[in-house]
């Protein structure tokens, strides 16, 4: 089981995340779509933060506005034990140069 906020897995009978209090579910969903292809156009760092939950809050940002992005680093976190949250991986959003401006300005706030 899967929490939809932080990501985290968690076994043995589980049903709410103890972190972000919501009800796992059993697959993340999130991994179906293609990611943004790097190599497809020049990408900009708009925003790099270790903070899962943090993270969290700027792609549902970047989702509300349409703005296709590509989580540098996320696919490191993602092969780490549940236990490992002491590990501090830095994720960075990046984003195609004529979105960057519109990104910036959304995290801004
Ligand atoms: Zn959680």
């Amino acid at each position: 089981m899967f929490c939809p906020k932080c990501r985290y897995e968690y076994v043995g009978g589980i049903m709410e995340c103890p972190k972000c209090k919501v009800l796992l579910i059993e697959k993340l969903t999130q991994n179906n779509e293609a990611p943004l292809k790097p190599e497809y156009s020049s990408l900009v760092t708009v925003f790099a933060t270790a903070d899962l939950g943090l993270l969290a809050i700027v792609k549902s940002i970047l989702d509300g506005a349409g703005i296709k992005y590509f989580a540098k680093g996320e696919m490191l976190q993602g092969i780490l034990p549940v236990q490992s949250g002491a590990f501090n991986a830095v994720v960075e959003i990046q984003v195609r140069n004529n979105d960057a401006d519109d990104a910036r300005a959304l995290l801004k706030a």
